[in-house]
């Protein structure tokens, strides 16, 4: 039975590029899904675009002294690119700032007021006299009242991350003119989501199919109370509001932008044969609607859009379901466009093979928990799993075929082993497609990986390189059979890496695109006799130390743990000492360091300490120093030591995302470049990243100020 399902995927915002969290928390599952289900014959409509309203973009605008127009521009345009280079096959990419979606969104806007569930409400905002016009949120800046931060805005404070109310900020000022601005009264549009409270909870009753965690927020906010929400804003840029006398104002950006997941279907469908076809999506109680996003989304998809929903038009499709992912982290913090914290796209379509990043992204898909990016499990990942296992297992059967028989040989008796190898096939490709009908993408792809095991350890056992040597006719069963799982493996890898499959099933003869084909044809016969051609491999094996970017001079670095065995006064200096230490593997060596002040002989005795054990050894005052012991110190003049905590003499002392790839011998130039600080919770840190040892952080010996350098 063929099935219309409706995938809404989160619209990104028009202010930045995208990077690959946003990827792994909505793009790809949802691309996923929707290439799993055209596949299997539904029809799926998939859409979204670029988020183009609201004050973030015209603070950009400001600050580049360009229109807010000039901004989403830009972006929408490599949005739109991006999208398209990492295979996100949408029906429909469009943009918030079309004739079509303002038209749509002021219709629902209307409908809603005259039904009542949008009203009008007095209240005090700030208003700016030089300005001459009411400020949003983000157009007003002060003192936090938390952190006493001075540079708060009006919505949040960066430095201690407290939301706030603009009435909350001490010493207010307006950020365009830096003036003071004053609370007036005015009047703005409320949405009354306490109308659908009721209606909501009905909904909510059949949704066991949820991810517990997204059904389990939703009912929490529910329970809080909904209370209705303004949606109306003092500003320029934005769709204007269809109401007499609120002619200056702007509908709010959340409300616009989700009202572009039925905007988006009718532009689509107005390119369509038949203009009202979106109808067949929307109007349609068997019509199934999936909606992708991350988990900071979910009440505006589970709570917001579905009353809008409710009260605009009862005929409309609520969503199904939102599998919301969790985030994707980069060596364990949040990505974020205000740290410069992140693996934007732009960047990464340029420097890889998308199909490789896409199966990190789906092996380590943020599915129930967040996940990790880590440079060194990509690589591992994409060496050891899709070239080592998957590409190897193609790329041995072709080869091996096309060298000894040219074409894909003919179908003979198979024997037992063979049956069991088909009927593998058949049980590899019902447990892809369960889990891919069911969302769970990570775990689909480990059916598909574990097809190509089956597939090697066959190949292994057979053979076919003695096989050719004894029977021919052996041999050309095996690789008919190997081959029948290779097709199996392009078609079920098709919605991961749509294009090496394509290459795949290009390569066995098969004619047009795999993603015009169905998932069942993979029990078609082969292309027998099919000319075959020497192929090249599919992907190719990446290597840490060339991927990594050099610039980071931290990974040149050999930190490790030392323990003090017995310290000596230098005989021609008075603030020195000899420090003599054990490296384990590395042996026993001596340091020169000025520690005398701060440390007797006694206390430093035992202690376990961090050094740089690749520095070019110095001659310190006729002394040769081999290497350097670290040490923070404040502003205070306070001198500690770091203290790794009771770990391995010679053990590595590293970052978790910085390969360990030092220099045999480090100018001390070059580790002046690594600067080494300590925290709040006197931890040490490089570039916001904890130093690890096997064992845990590295903490300092004795208190000292949070930034103390080391050195
Ligand atoms: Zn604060
Ligand atoms: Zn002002």
């Amino acid at each position: 039975m063929v099935e219309k399902i409706y995938i809404g995927v989160a619209w990104p915002y028009a202010n930045g590029s995208l990077h690959l969290g946003h990827i792994a928390g909505c793009y790809l599952p949802a691309d996923i899904f929707a290439r799993y289900n055209r596949m299997i014959g539904n029809d799926v409509l998939m859409v979204s675009g670029s988020d183009e309203h609201g004050t973030p973009i015209t603070i950009t605008a400001e600050n580049e002294n360009i229109t807010p127009q000039d901004v989403v521009d830009r972006f929408n345009q490599e949005q739109t690119e991006n999208m398209k280079q990492f295979g996100i096959s949408f029906d429909r990419f469009t943009r918030t700032t079309t004739n079509n979606h303002k038209e749509v969104v002021q219709d629902i806007f209307k409908t809603l007021y005259e039904k009542k569930h949008i009203y009008d409400k007095e209240v005090e905002s700030f208003y700016c006299t030089n300005c001459n016009r009411y400020l949003p949120d983000r157009y007003i800046e002060g003192t936090c009242p938390h952190c006493r931060n001075e540079n708060a805005r009006g919505d949040q404070c960066d430095e201690c991350g407290n939301l706030l109310n603009p009435q909350d900020l001490h010493d207010v000022r307006c950020k365009l003119c830096n003036g003071t601005p004053k609370l007036q009264t005015t009047t703005h549009l409320f949405f009354a989501l306490s109308h659908f409270e009721s209606k909501l909870s009905e909904w909510l009753k059949n949704k066991e199919h949820w991810k517990a965690s997204v059904l389990k927020f939703t009912q929490h906010w529910l329970e809080e109370g909904l209370h209705d929400r303004a949606i109306t804003r003092d500003m320029s840029w934005g769709i204007p509001v269809p109401i007499d006398g609120f002619e200056k104002k702007r509908i709010y950006v959340w409300f616009d932008a989700v009202i572009g997941y039925l905007s988006a279907s009718i532009e689509w469908s107005r390119n369509q044969e038949d203009k009202d076809i979106w109808k067949e999506w929307w109007e349609n109680p068997k019509a199934k609607h999936y909606y992708f996003l991350a988990k900071d989304n979910i009440p505006f998809h589970s709570i917001i859009w579905p009353s809008i929903l409710l009260g605009y038009h009862e005929s409309l499709q609520l969503p199904y379901d939102i599998p919301a992912n969790e985030y994707l982290r980069l060596q364990g913090q949040q990505f974020s466009k205000s740290k410069g914290l992140g693996i934007w796209v732009p960047d990464i379509v340029k420097q890889f093979d998308v199909d490789a990043v896409r199966y990190y992204l789906s092996m380590n898909m943020p599915e129930n928990k967040d996940a990790n990016w880590t440079w060194d499990e990509f690589v591992i990942k994409n060496n050891d799993e899709l070239v080592g296992t998957f590409g190897n297992f193609i790329h041995r059967v072709v080869t091996f075929t096309e060298k000894n028989f040219q074409t894909i040989p003919p179908q003979e008796e198979f024997a037992e082993k063979e049956k069991e190898i088909l009927s593998a096939i058949d049980a590899s490709m019902n447990a892809v497609s369960e889990n891919l009908s069911q969302c769970r993408f990570k775990q689909g792809l480990k059916e598909v990986m574990n097809l190509a095991k089956i597939g090697n350890v066959y190949f292994n056992e057979k053979a076919p390189w003695k096989q050719l040597t004894i029977d021919e006719n052996d041999c050309k069963i095996t690789l008919h059979v190997c081959l029948k799982i290779v097709k199996a493996l392009s078609i079920c890898i098709a919605p991961y890496l749509p294009f090496s499959a394509d290459t795949i099933w290009n390569m066995i003869g098969e004619k047009s695109s795999i993603h015009d084909r169905s998932w069942n044809d993979y029990k078609e016969p082969l292309q027998m006799g099919y000319q075959l051609t020497k192929p090249k491999p599919l992907f190719t094996k990446l290597s840490l130390k060339e991927i990594m970017p050099e610039t980071n001079p931290f990974s040149k670095l050999d930190l490790r743990i030392a323990e003090i065995l017995d310290v000596k006064d230098h005989p021609d200096a008075d603030k020195l000492y000899l420090i003599h230490i054990d490296v384990g593997a590395l042996g026993k060596r001596v340091l020169v360091a000025g520690m005398k002040s701060h440390y007797s002989p006694d206390e430093l005795k035992g202690k376990k300490i961090v050094i740089v054990a690749n520095l070019e050894p110095a001659k310190i005052r006729g002394v040769k120093s081999a290497g350097m012991l670290l040490a923070a110190e404040d502003t205070k003049g306070t001198v500690t030591l770091l203290n790794p905590g009771d770990v391995k003499p010679g053990s590595i002392v590293k970052i978790n995302d910085i390969p360990h790839t030092p220099e045999k011998s480090l100018p001390f130039d070059q580790f002046l470049e690594v600067k080494l600080t300590v925290n709040k919770e006197r931890k040490v840190i490089y570039e916001n990243q904890l130093l690890r040892t096997e064992k845990g952080t590295v903490t300092t010996d004795h208190p000292v100020e949070e930034n103390a350098e080391i050195h």
